[in-house]
């Protein structure tokens, strides 16, 4: 029976938008009850909920902590308030609230990373409870599942790494049963280490969440429902031209994602490629209009597929003459910015420096931020560093660019009016980089856009 089950099913994420109140939350009622695949829905908290509880988790002020605490419950309560029956469900959710004052108390006193994740677990453990109670009232058997029974995940609160093996063996065991007897509604974003502290993925962590519990369930496809109707050819705020893509590859996906483009969580995409699960990201507000998706291959790739763009990008240029001929400067830097947990995004070099930008995709700091003074001190031992800031990355995302022809002309031809501070072409056949001024990175999106997609 459960292995039935599994074959077609279908695991339907919702982010904060969709879960917002409860008008969103009842179109994505209707979505779910639309396609009876559905058996498994992951869900964000509610918009802003997340950052409320971040804000809480720092440990402010009484005064300020009142105001949070408010704002949650505002937000909480106007779902509660248009439902038709709302005492058992209020009581739950007043529990979440005096567990969140309480820990957020306990914050204001002294603040860790385990209080923080238990404190912004909350989020998710209320919109999910609020949804169960929608679809409950609307005569759906369904029923609120505790991820953190089976996302296992290591210490590292804050971004911890669920254990896979574990997570397989769990869903097996204990989601899967449930799943043949109800439609299931679980948490994004959290899990639950060893000792059985909370943990979360990482901020926007509840894409990785549906494609982790995809990928234990065999689910047919991951549905990704979102506020924008599917992946661009550029962000359409900056290009109103911008077109959607009907289907893009994982792989060209995972590098929109990584360059800055917000519809996915970068990591998200990880267990979908790895058990060639096809993803489907829409709008929950018009599902009507389909959106984009993502699988493994797609027919006639295109040469150029989209333009990421990610902003506030800051470049650190390290100067050696020690470089010059040498052995193991390299490994040494790169050891140091590791030590720091900084993630290297481009890098360009030359004999005697070395030029590199920071990773900071699906964590909450700037590049700016990662750049301490203890790691610069500890560079600066080694070398020359120079700190660049407000400059822009501007991705170019399609197929085989390293192997074609004529990229040059198409780019940079009409790029001439634009400083370009550095450039990454040909390590991967997936992207061609520029970093290019901060001010000038929408007109350099634009006229890309028009050249290459117009
Ligand atoms: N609620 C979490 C956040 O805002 C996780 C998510 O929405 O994916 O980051
Ligand atoms: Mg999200």
């Amino acid at each position: 029976m459960a292995e039935t089950v599994s074959n077609s099913l279908i695991v339907a994420k919702f982010g904060g938008t969709s879960v917002a109140d409860f008008d969103a939350m009842n179109r994505s009622a209707d979505i779910v009850l639309s396609n009876p695949s559905v058996r498994l829905v992951v869900l964000s908290a509610s918009a802003g909920v997340t950052n409320l509880l971040v804000a809480l988790a720092e440990g402010n002020e009484p005064d300020r902590r009142a105001f949070h605490l408010d704002e949650i419950r505002r937000i909480q309560y106007a779902i509660i308030d248009r439902l038709a029956e709302s005492r058992v469900i209020r009581e739950e959710i007043d529990r979440m609230l005096d567990n969140i004052a309480m820990l957020s108390e306990a914050a204001g006193l002294a603040t860790s990373h385990a209080l923080t994740d238990e404190l912004v677990s909350h989020g998710e453990l209320m919109s999910t409870l609020l949804f169960v109670e929608i679809l409950r009232q609307r005569q759906v058997a369904a029923e609120w599942f505790d991820v953190r029974k089976i996302m296992r995940t290591n210490d590292r609160f804050g971004h911890a790494e669920p254990d896979i093996g574990i997570l397989k063996e769990l869903t097996r065991n204990v989601l899967l049963p449930r799943i043949s007897q109800a439609l299931i509604v679980t948490q994004g974003f959290i899990g639950s280490e060893t000792k059985g502290r909370t943990t979360t993925l990482g901020r926007g962590g509840s894409d990785y969440t549906a494609a982790l519990l995809g990928e234990a369930l065999h689910a047919a496809r991951i549905d990704i429902w979102t506020d924008v109707p599917g992946i661009y050819t550029t962000d359409p705020r900056v290009v109103p031209e911008a077109r959607r893509i009907d289907e893009i590859s994982f792989e060209e996906a995972a590098e929109m994602a990584t360059f800055g483009a917000k519809i996915l969580h970068p990591a998200t995409l990880l267990p979908a490629v790895r058990s060639d699960i096809p993803v489907f990201v829409g709008s929950s507000k018009d599902p009507h209009i389909g959106g984009t998706l993502v699988c493994n291959k797609t027919a006639n790739p295109p040469l150029f597929r989209a333009i990421a763009l990610r902003r506030r990008q800051t470049l650190l240029t390290l100067h050696s003459l020690n470089m010059l001929q040498a052995r193991g400067f390299l490994a040494e830097v790169f050891n140091i910015l590791a030590r720091h947990y900084i993630s290297v995004d481009l890098i360009t070099t030359s004999e005697v420096s070395v030029a590199l930008t920071m990773d900071t995709t699906g964590s909450t700091s700037t590049s700016a931020s990662l750049l301490t003074t203890s790691l610069l001190t500890e560079l600066s031992s080694l070398c020359r560093v120079e700190v660049e800031e407000n400059l822009a990355l501007i991705a170019l995302i399609g197929n085989k660019l390293s192997q074609a022809c004529g990229v040059g002309k198409d780019v940079f031809g009409v790029l001439d009016p634009f400083n370009i501070r550095l450039i990454c072409y040909g390590a991967s056949s997936h992207n061609l980089c520029l970093l290019v001024p901060g001010q000038d990175a929408e007109q350099v999106v634009k006229t890309l856009h028009h050249n290459l997609f117009g």
